[in-house]
């Protein structure tokens, strides 16, 4: 929005931007201890990076290079167009009923409903892949990507662009052989993420306000009042918000739709942690390679996902040291404790999250006028969901 001459307030709560963009860097070490990088599926990531004059680095090891836990044992996860067919961790059956996918039909859409009938995470894999790869990959990335369970956890919101692949392909290995598939690299700016929102910042001047939690957002006269403690920060014609849904139905007061209510009230948060965990090299038997491991529910695992970092960004490691970061859910706390104290919450998109956001966007829209919705409470979790959003909601109100 500078770009294009719009002037632009940022009222953020904590001491710091970012969110839950959060880097330690110390001794060589660079230490994200909430997300690791952005998918490299938009490409105005490299544009935004080189205007604040920061350099992209891509993963070594592809997203796709992971190892999965199944029956307590590691088993890689195979790459390549019919990779899957030779996967460890699938029995004979499992693989041959992989083979139907590429001559199932599309979902059937309900033409009286403009969304289609959502389905799980699980149930969108028995229906391609048959229930082996449901429970075991599937289930795995549910809950090492996003921490939700595979069962309950919408596909189409939490995949849209595998559920838009199989809606354009009608199946997913025909779009992976047309090579349709986005690429699965990890990408960072160079020092780590919080260099990135840093830079951003700085561009903002006096018009970044820190430690200004909103409490109140009001419309009088087409004018959105945002105050905090009491004392009007700011007044505008718009407001793009990317605080949770709950906390902006606080602000809104009185004036929240009960549709943005019932959304706020139903999203599903989880508490998670980034742990951590440094070697040296030659202390440890096999230095991992690759990206990282996943382990389907069944395994009961302490984890919901780990990343080897010296083998993503071998930038961020000093020579001849290893890092390893588990996700955790909640409390539980191993490695270096020293950084694992911060826990961030995520939302869990479940069935139903789709039509709930229609609805509440519906009711903004109508209510609400000059107030744009935005933040991982509603249109996807991760870095490119967000940055999507912001630059169409930065377009909308550009050209409104
Ligand atoms: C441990 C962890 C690992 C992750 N790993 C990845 C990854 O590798 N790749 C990826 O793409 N995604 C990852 N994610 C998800 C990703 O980090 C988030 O989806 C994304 O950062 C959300 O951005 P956001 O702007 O929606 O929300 P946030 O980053 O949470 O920002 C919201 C901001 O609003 C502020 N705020 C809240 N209330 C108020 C108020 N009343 N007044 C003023 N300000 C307020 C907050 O202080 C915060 O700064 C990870 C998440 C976690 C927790």
């Amino acid at each position: 929005m500078r770009r294009r001459g719009k002037g632009v307030c940022l009222l953020e709560a904590s001491d710091r931007v970012g969110g839950k963009i959060h880097t330690v860097r110390s001794d060589g070490w660079t230490i994200e201890m909430g997300p690791a990088g952005w998918l490299d599926h938009e490409p105005e990531w490299h544009k935004l990076c080189e205007e604040v004059g920061l350099g992209v680095e891509t993963s070594v090891a592809g997203d796709g290079e992971r190892l999965l836990l199944k029956g307590g044992k590691l088993h890689a996860i195979p790459s390549g167009k019919l990779g899957l067919l030779r996967a460890s961790f699938l029995s004979p059956a499992g693989r041959l009923r992989l083979c139907l996918e590429p001559f199932l039909p599309r979902r059937a859409g309900d033409p009286a409903r403009s969304i289609t009938a959502d389905e799980s995470v699980w149930e969108f894999g028995r229906r391609r892949f048959g229930k082996e790869v449901a429970s075991t990959l599937l289930d795995a990335a549910a809950s090492g990507l996003f921490a939700g369970d595979s069962k309950t956890m919408s596909f189409p919101a939490a995949f849209p662009h595998l559920a838009a692949a199989e809606k354009k392909h009608g199946s997913l290995v025909r779009a992976a052989w047309k090579g349709t598939a986005p690429s699965d690299a990890l990408c960072t700016s160079e020092g780590g993420l919080q260099n990135f929102s840093e830079r951003l910042a700085e561009g903002l001047g006096s018009s970044l306000q820190l430690n200004a939690p909103v409490d109140s957002l009001r419309l009088e006269n087409g004018q959105w009042i945002a105050t905090s403690k009491g004392e009007a920060l700011s007044q505008s014609q718009t407001v793009f918000s990317t605080a949770p849904a709950g906390a902006l139905v606080q602000m809104l007061g009185h004036a929240a739709p009960p549709e943005l209510r019932t959304f706020a009230e139903t999203l599903v948060t989880t508490s998670l942690r980034s742990i951590p965990f440094r070697f040296d090299e030659s202390a440890i038997l096999r230095p991992g390679k690759g990206f990282g491991i996943l382990a389907p529910s069944s395994e009961n695992a302490p984890f919901l996902n780990i990343q080897f970092t010296h083998s993503i960004f071998p930038s961020q490691v000093p020579p001849g040291k290893a890092l390893f970061r588990a996700l955790v859910r909640g409390k539980e706390s191993q490695g270096d404790r020293s950084l694992s104290e911060e826990t961030q919450q995520i939302p869990i998109y479940t069935l139903g999250h789709l039509e709930r956001l229609a609805a509440a966007e519906q009711a903004v829209a109508r209510a609400l006028p000059g107030l744009y919705l935005g933040g991982d409470s509603f249109f996807g979790v991760g870095l490119n969901p967000a940055l999507r959003r912001a630059m169409l909601c930065a377009d909308r109100i550009c050209n409104t």
